[in-house]
């Protein structure tokens, strides 16, 4: 190919723009083509000029295209812009390219010619379909997870549900053997016995609270209005036996009404105000529940006045199993705030905690007012 000597005159500007251009009669023989294009399709000049048709230069399904859309519109209104067309190169190689052209009635010889620029938009094409690739690899996995996820929930619910029978056949059994004096003080009996029954209540406890957790369902909730302080004071009253027992003192403000669902909001209410009482300090509980709004949202406090906790593992303790206390001290899971964290993303609002060992702590949710 015949490249010509760098200068900044318009014919050096033509020949060698980052752009092809091509000019060719009305019936497609080209008869102009500069240097870039040329070396775009990897040809010679004195291969294409006044021997190549531009329609030469394209697939069957490019040539349809090219007379029943391009050169009409190009007839009919004297330009056409950013077509989307393959050019074909030596070897049958292929050009993405994006195309323009107009017509040009004055030319000297009276007939009218056709000018093409042409950008070239392999890296482009290259990028479109690497971007394809990913989100389809990325909706693969999204489909997997969900897959996954679904088969997991599945299989705690199965299997907390399948072990609280067993479970309970040990304590009754162990019951009766204690009725029945198999374990006597006077040899390690009593021992075993207690260890036995710890155990056992704590892995009733475990599959009570998975069980739970394995019910709160995100998929396709239909909601319904809630009137929070209701919730709340429903919850109050399951933990009926708690509050006398601990002497418990909970105030509730007025709060104001959601969109939600009435089971996951109570359970959201029960968990919290069950661990400030739960959690308390030598002091009866002093629970406050209150509530402030924004346009969109609303933010409800539970605050305690229990043992608290360091603030440094205010988001640890949102995770699943995750405890600060051994079960020894102060019976538990880790799966309530797992929990509340799960019922609270479902209804797209966010959960988080301030407190300070021995000053008590406040657990604060947001819930939006209405669904997008
Ligand atoms: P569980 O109470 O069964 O251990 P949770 O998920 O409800 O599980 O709580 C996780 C941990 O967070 C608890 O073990 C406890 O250490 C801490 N925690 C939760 N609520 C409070 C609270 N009101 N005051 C102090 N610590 C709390």
């Amino acid at each position: 190919m015949d490249k010509q000597p760098f200068s900044e005159d318009a014919e050096d500007l033509y020949q060698n723009a980052p752009f092809g251009y091509l000019s060719m009669h009305t019936d497609g023989s080209i008869i102009n083509i500069n240097n870039t294009l040329l070396e775009w399709l990897n040809y010679e000049r004195s291969e294409i000029l006044f021997k190549k048709k531009f329609q030469d230069l394209l697939s069957i399904g490019g040539k349809i295209y090219f007379e029943t859309h391009i050169m009409p519109l190009l007839q009919m209104q004297g330009d056409v812009h950013e077509i989307n067309i393959d050019i074909k190169g030596r070897n049958d190689s292929k050009l993405p390219a994006l195309i323009n052209a107009r017509r040009i009635e004055n030319t000297p010889h009276n007939k009218p010619v056709y000018r093409f620029s042409v950008l070239n938009i392999t890296q482009r094409k290259q990028y479109e379909l690497e971007l394809m690739i990913a989100k389809k690899k990325a909706e693969e996995t999204v489909q997997r997870l969900q897959q996954i996820n679904k088969e997991l929930e599945q299989f705690a619910y199965t299997a907390s549900h399948d072990l609280q029978a067993p479970l309970n056949s040990i304590s009754m059994l162990l019951a009766m053997m204690k009725r029945k004096g198999y374990f006597t003080s006077d040899s390690d009996g009593e021992t075993y016995y207690s260890l036995i029954e710890n155990n056992t209540s704590r892995m009733k406890l475990m599959i009570k609270d998975l069980l739970d957790y394995s019910k709160i369902d995100g998929a396709d909730k239909t909601f319904e209005e809630i009137c929070l302080k209701e919730v709340c004071n429903s919850a109050v009253s399951i933990l009926h036996y708690e509050i006398d027992s601990s002497k418990a003192v909970i105030s509730v403000s007025d709060l104001p009404k959601i969109l939600g669902d009435r089971i996951q909001l109570m359970r959201l209410f029960q968990n919290l105000l069950g661990n400030a009482i739960k959690y308390r300090s030598a002091a009866p509980p002093e629970i406050t529940v209150g509530s402030t709004e924004t346009e969109n949202e609303v933010q409800i406090s539970i605050k305690d006045n229990g043992i608290g906790f360091d603030q440094k593992y205010a988001q640890k303790i949102f995770e699943f199993m995750k405890r600060l206390h051994s079960h020894d001290s102060i019976p538990g899971t880790g799966i309530g705030l797992a929990a509340c964290s799960r019922i609270v993303e479902i209804h797209g609002g966010k959960i988080w905690a301030k407190s300070e060992p021995g000053k008590g702590s406040v657990f604060y949710f947001t819930l939006p007012k209405s669904r997008s």
